[in-house]
């Protein structure tokens, strides 16, 4: 097989990546943009050992889970991986590849539970972080290209709420006029880096934080007030100073503009305080669905003693904690177990406590001062658990674990080492918490073996 050739094929499955993939002359030739059914013309475009690259030459007959991408920057955009496809197609895909993952990486068999899909595949997303950049002579905020850091100006991302483009498209040429300029990545000069939008989804208070390399307080004093009064909605606006050449958005500094230095969001009927750094999941709805899945897992009845594993500022663990005796979380940023204390005071909650530390040193310790969880939640980030925190919570020997993912492939890879250590994966589910892009959250429940 070589570059340029063209070959007649028919897509038969999906990448993690959200790849069509068709086999032609026994090597898998992976096709971005297709769908499953799809008879198209491909051209070949990279040819590695065992696999190769390829794009649509022509669509000889499209699939028919294929849709119009109700999107006009779509192809440009990485943000969205499906819009081609129907959501209802979306899910299929999502579901097998969860399934894919626990039977062929994790060579288990659970009970797979229906995909919970969520309810929209347009402004579902409570929080948005716009590069800022200057072309010819203007402020103009975007997305990057696919691949690349430079900005293509659009102010109304499908994921977005109509409202963060709105704020946007407003505060744009204010910006302009009082003499406000772009950082530039090569040069890291000018002084505006990205505009941060985060909405609480049930109380619509709006945050907005101007990302910059040097303080541009002074000069945007006056629109500080006048958006407050365009916006009423808008309860905290804030500087988050980051001086450093990286690719990483906020600065650790945090300065108050007006208003309020945190929005409050309800999540599970819990009261949250939440900062630009906080992390907070971005599709609160499809959240709450997940957490609640996990919750029936969890099946508690109030004296449990539960341990919450990666807790963040608490949300899931809260969320359980009026049905248990008592919760304890672990988790390894600071300012986030500070946000888990404080969330759980807020909201009258007394039995719990939390840890700052690496969750497999706390758990191994635990486990060795003897202490014994009824349940153990674990919620790791996309590279999943070490096998320190797995040893340590199969050695405390919970009746029951509830994990929850957003990669299944290392949720599969995780519970096999479970099962190992007599956890046996009973039922998966998979929620989708980012509808439109190529991500999916899975939930799996472990029980100890009665052998
Ligand atoms: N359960 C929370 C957060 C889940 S995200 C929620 O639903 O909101 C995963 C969390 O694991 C992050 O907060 C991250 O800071 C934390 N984390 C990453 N590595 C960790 C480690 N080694 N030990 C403890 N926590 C860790």
């Amino acid at each position: 097989m070589q570059k340029n050739e063209i070959y007649e094929a028919e897509i038969t499955g999906m990448t993690n990546e959200g790849a069509g993939v068709c086999r032609i002359d026994g090597m898998a030739v992976f096709v971005p943009m297709t769908a499953v059914g799809d008879r198209l013309r491909v051209r070949i475009v990279k040819v590695l050992k065992n696999y190769a690259f390829g794009i649509i030459e022509e669509l000889i007959q499209p699939a028919d889970g294929r849709c119009e991408p109700d999107c006009p920057v779509f192809r440009q955009c990485g943000g969205c991986t499906y819009r081609h496809v129907t959501y209802e197609t979306e899910c299929q895909y999502k579901a097998q590849q969860v399934r894919d993952a626990f039977e062929r990486i994790g060579g288990l068999s659970p009970e797979f539970e229906p995909i919970l899909g969520g309810d929209a595949r347009c402004g579902y997303r409570n929080k948005a972080q716009y590069p800022v950049a200057e072309q010819n002579g203007h402020l103009v905020c975007g997305f990057f290209a696919k691949h690349s850091h430079r900005v293509i100006p659009f102010t109304r991302c499908a994921l977005q709420p109509e409202l963060f483009g709105d704020v946007i498209e407003w505060l744009l040429p204010k910006l302009e006029a009082a003499g406000v300029t772009a950082y530039s990545e090569e040069q890291h000069t000018g002084e505006l880096r990205h505009l941060y939008l985060r909405q609480g989804f049930h109380s619509g208070e709006l945050m907005l934080c101007f990302v910059v390399r040097v303080s541009i307080q002074k000069k945007i004093e006056g629109i500080v007030q006048e958006i407050r009064k365009k916006f009423p909605m808008i309860v905290s606006i804030t500087e988050s100073l980051n001086p450093n050449r990286t690719n990483v958005i906020l600065g650790k500094k945090l300065s108050v503009l007006a208003g309020k230095a945190t929005i409050t969001d309800t999540m599970c009927g819990n009261a949250v305080e939440l900062s630009p750094l906080s992390f907070y999941q971005v599709n609160t709805a499809q959240a709450e669905r997940l957490y609640a899945v996990g919750k029936s897992y969890a099946a508690l009845t109030g004296s449990e003693l539960l341990l919450d594993l990666y807790c963040g500022a608490g949300t899931i663990g809260l969320s359980m904690a009026r049905e248990v005796r008592s919760l304890t979380g672990v988790e390894v940023i600071p300012e986030a177990v500070e946000n888990a204390r404080q969330n759980a005071a807020a909201n009258g909650i007394g039995n719990a406590e939390f840890f700052c530390g690496d969750a497999g040193q706390i758990a191994k310790r635990l486990r060795e001062q003897g202490t014994a969880p009824d349940v153990i939640v674990l919620d790791p980030p996309r590279k999943g658990c070490d096998q320190t925190t797995i040893e340590a919570a199969a050695g405390m020997q919970p009746q029951r674990i509830v994990m929850i993912s957003c990669n299944p492939a290392t949720a599969a890879r995780d519970c096999k080492a479970f099962g190992e250590l007599g956890y046996a994966t009973e039922r998966v589910r998979a929620v989708d918490l980012f509808p439109g892009t190529a991500h999916v959250e899975c939930v799996v429940l472990m029980s100890r073996d009665k052998a």
